[in-house]
């Protein structure tokens, strides 16, 4: 199988790479290296010709598969540099188990975990100079999957394409780590039980945009998703997974197959056991989050993602009422997470934990 083929390294002439923006000016999701991976897959045999070329557009039949049925998944993962210089992964090695457990759910074909980081690696380090150096930035790695193959029966596609793009990222809290207002919606939801909410696929997104444009227009910054059946029980906030500090434990809704297994999460459950906090995965309903809110039993709220890592959460608004949390200031165990996490991202504390690549 062409799977375990050396990397094809199509480089362009130095001379004709972009200039790297400055750290001000990256944003997210903006700027693309000069390179991105690309291997293809056919249902006979399998993956191949995986290569790092010059970043640039697909030629894709119209009748592609992704486009019309959204046979498209993703990751999302950062490359960080430290002050030594060194560039460090954090838990890399969990986006490719999950991007196996998207494919799976997708009927889309799986890859070796292991040939793919080796490839994102290899693809960072060519693109070495685009990873900032600036705490607080980061290089985005953007692996994903479609599915090619020019056919509009509904059925799995037997062709696809993996790639990797990269790009620079700005500091998400450039303005300070600040507490976000967030509305509860309980007229739309993100996913079902038995949907495809656990899985990082593309039309999750699509589903979720009307919700928090309407949340945006009222000045909000975020969703909070309930469940699809009752509009009961905390799911997620915007595409974070989110948790609750109350006084004697840390509560984060128990994985029900309609949220989305972040690595933050993981990280921070991880974190909290081995700080000897009680860190508890179980379902929680809104009422008992707005009781907390109230008799301020709930000491903290906040998110945790790849974007922000934490994003501390300082009101909620439920059925026309804000509810403030924590005096809408940033509390200290979201502080703790956050210099916890980014410290070991940049190499600034010894990972104890093998979580840096
Ligand atoms: N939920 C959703 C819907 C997401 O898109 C993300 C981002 N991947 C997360 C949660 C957080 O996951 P992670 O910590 O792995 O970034």
């Amino acid at each position: 199988m062409g799977l375990m083929d050396e990397i094809e390294l199509r480089l362009l002439p130095e001379d004709d790479r972009k200039p790297v923006p400055k750290p001000e000016n990256l944003g997210f999701g903006i700027h693309f290296t000069d390179h991105m991976f690309v291997m293809d897959y056919e249902e006979e045999k399998g993956w191949y010709d995986p290569r790092i070329v010059p970043y640039g557009n697909f030629s894709l039949d119209p009748a592609a598969v992704c486009l019309h049925y959204g046979q498209a998944i993703f990751e999302g993962l950062k490359a960080h540099r430290g002050e030594d210089g060194k560039i460090r992964l954090f838990r890399p090695y969990e986006n490719m188990k999950r991007l196996n457990r998207s494919a799976h759910r997708m009927c889309m074909p799986s890859v070796d975990e292991e040939f793919l980081l080796n490839a994102i690696k290899q693809l960072v380090k060519v693109e070495e100079r685009w990873v900032p150096a600036n705490k607080g930035t980061s290089l985005y790695i953007r692996p994903f999957m479609i599915a090619t193959e020019a056919y509009l029966g509904v059925r799995p596609a037997k062709k696809y394409i993996l790639s990797v793009i990269l790009c620079p990222v700005g500091a998400y809290y450039s303005e300070g780590f600040n507490p976000v207002k967030i509305f509860v919606t309980d007229k739309y939801v993100r996913a079902a039980k038995g949907g495809v909410g656990e899985a990082k696929t593309a039309g999750n997104y699509a589903a979720s945009l009307m919700a928090s444009e309407e949340a945006k227009a009222k000045g909000f910054t975020q969703v909070l998703w309930l469940d699809a059946k009752e509009r009961r029980y905390v799911e997620e906030v915007g595409t974070m997974n989110i948790f609750f500090a109350f006084e004697d434990e840390i509560v984060t809704p128990a994985l029900s197959g309609s949220i989305l297994p972040g690595i933050t999460r993981d990280s921070v459950l991880r974190l909290g056991k081995k700080w000897g906090l009680n860190m508890v995965e179980r379902p929680i309903t809104i009422d008992e989050v707005i009781e907390g809110a109230q008799s301020g039993a709930l000491t903290e709220c906040f998110g945790t993602g790849t974007a922000a890592v934490i994003s501390p959460v300082g009101s909620l608004h439920y059925k026309g009422i804000d509810y403030v949390i924590n005096n809408g200031v940033t509390g200290p165990l979201s502080k703790r997470l956050f210099d916890e996490i980014t410290g070991l991202q940049y190499g600034e504390i010894e990972d104890a934990l093998g979580w840096i690549e």
